[in-house]
């Protein structure tokens, strides 16, 4: 079987890579790539992922580059198209999971399409159509109070009738229990009404692997990384996967190492002291950094020279009250863009200095790292947790990347990433 079978859209970077993480996992051999500019797709893979930026852009522009990707999609002959989103189903009044997921539905002529976000291995759950975040409703959890995406409304019936033309149905779990061909049949029944989008219930893995059945022969569906686990079965049993071939690309295990810290977040804290506490080196992006970016790669760079030996830490990761002087020094976009104008720089920098291993934290400072480095593509490796696997960039010589969003990952996530692949 030649070409990919899936094709999936993603509305976030380090979302994308959670979703590659989990088609690895269940065999698929996944490539990752940045936006969706390219026109080839590289042989060899059961799955592409597409990593969009549209989670909180205007919506039109979040339906334009959707389309885009999904036209490579088509090219490239995939036999079942995901969009994925968060699992905490993040978007605004506007959007943009309606209005991307009208678009996609209209372009392939689908009649009904799923919404499922549901993730139960990292305890998000869907119970007449209201998703829970563990034991809280949604918009009793954390998210009610996110900076770009509050989710102020647990019942997802609700939320994307908001942000859609298309009518909004719940397929409850009394059906999906019942199996795949209960949930295929009221797939079947609601596309005599016309179309709609269906937000199916979830609470469990086995839920996930009975609407994989059900989806079998349906060409879009969308929803988190979670819905991946329904889908390779389906794919192993129609021949369409080898079943000895290893899905996971090799890691760089060789060469120098590094680690990007430009998140703020709690875990990232955590993960940044127990490094410095295990004796790495440490270059700190402060204010007086902030203030001359290009000054600050350089003079990190010089420092790191002297620092062969070893693993170093690059950091602007600080406390909540640091960041809020830089921002109200810097003003707060501008502040950030330069941290991660700076993290980026030395990340090139480093690797022009022959580091082949980068451990990044933060999905934005990812983002603005793969992008210094000039990576399109990223092959997936093993996973070192959930949802965060080595990933291996096709630049002129491979680099091993670790993309982490900030909030993701235990005390050690970077002494076990470097220790997975050779040691800091
Ligand atoms: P996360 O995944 O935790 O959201 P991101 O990298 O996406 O991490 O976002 C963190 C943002 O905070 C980035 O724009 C980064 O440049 C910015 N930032 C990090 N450290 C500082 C700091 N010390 N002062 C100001 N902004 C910072």
């Amino acid at each position: 079987m030649s070409g990919p079978i899936l094709g999936a859209i993603a509305d976030d970077f380090t979302g994308a890579t959670d979703l590659a993480d989990q088609l690895v996992t269940g065999g698929m051999r996944t490539v990752q790539l940045i936006g969706a500019a390219q026109t080839a797709l590289p042989p060899d893979v059961d799955a592409v992922v597409i990593a969009l930026k549209t989670r909180t852009i205007a919506a039109a522009d979040a339906v334009a580059q959707s389309l885009t990707a999904l036209e490579l999609l088509e090219r490239a002959g995939v036999r079942q198209v995901l969009f994925k989103y968060c699992s905490t189903f993040d978007s605004t009044a506007a959007g943009n999971i309606g209005p991307v997921g009208d678009a996609l539905a209209e372009r392939l002529g689908q009649a009904v399409t799923v919404f499922c976000p549901a993730y139960p291995a990292n305890k998000r759950s869907i119970y007449n159509g209201y998703l829970f975040v563990g034991d809280m409703l949604l918009s009793e959890s954390g998210m009610r109070d996110h900076p770009l995406t509050p989710m102020r409304d647990a019942n997802l019936v609700r939320v994307l009738a908001a942000q859609s033309r298309r009518p909004v149905a719940n397929v409850g779990l009394g059906i999906v229990r019942r199996g795949a061909a209960a949930i295929a049949a009221a797939f079947a029944q609601f596309a005599q009404d016309g179309p709609s989008h269906l937000i199916v219930d979830v609470t469990e893995d086995a839920d996930l692997r009975a609407l994989g059945e059900a989806l079998d022969g349906v060409k879009l569906l969308s929803g988190g990384a979670g819905i991946a686990i329904g889908l390779p079965a389906v794919y192993r049993r129609h021949g369409w996967l080898g079943a000895s071939t290893d899905a996971v690309a090799e890691p760089v295990r060789a060469g120098r190492a590094a680690v990007i810290a430009g998140s703020a977040s709690q875990a990232t804290r955590a993960q940044v002291a127990a490094f410095r506490a295990g004796g790495a080196p440490v270059f700190e992006i402060g204010e007086e950094q902030i203030a001359q970016p290009d000054v600050a790669v350089s003079s990190a760079l010089t420092w790191a020279a002297g620092h062969r030996e070893t693993a170093v830490l690059i950091s602007a990761t600080a406390e909540p009250d640091v960041v809020r002087r830089n921002q109200e020094r810097f003003g707060v976009a501008e502040s950030g863009e330069r941290v991660e104008r700076i993290l980026a720089g030395v990340a090139a920098g480093l690797v022009a200095a022959g580091v082949r291993r980068l451990v990044v934290a933060g999905g934005e400072t990812s983002g603005a790292v793969v992008g210094a480095l000039g990576a399109t593509s990223l092959r997936i490796g093993p996973r070192i947790e959930v949802g965060v696997p080595w990933t291996i960039a096709q630049t002129a010589e491979p680099i091993g990347l670790a993309l982490k969003s900030g909030n993701f990952g235990g005390p050690d996530f970077f002494a076990n990433a470097l220790g997975m692949t050779g040691g800091p």
